[in-house]
């Protein structure tokens, strides 16, 4: 699983990086970063679900 953040979307309100800063991080502008690789820890996929359902934007989506 892979965790994707719509930029065309965000807001850059950075919930997601608030609430899982191991997971997310800010790009310049001040939106929100996914991680580029594959979600393997249990803790990881449920601090995406947690982001999924926490932004503000439904800017973050889980992917196959
Ligand atoms: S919470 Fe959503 S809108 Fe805000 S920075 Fe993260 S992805 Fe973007």
């Amino acid at each position: 699983l892979r965790v994707v953040i719509d930029s065309s979307v965000c807001q850059g309100h950075l919930r997601c990086m608030d609430k899982s800063p191991d997971l997310f991080d800010a790009d310049n502008q001040g939106h929100g970063v996914a991680p580029d690789r594959d979600l393997e820890l249990d803790s990881e996929i449920e601090a995406a679900r947690m982001a999924v359902l926490g932004c503000p934007e439904r800017a973050i989506r889980i992917e196959p």
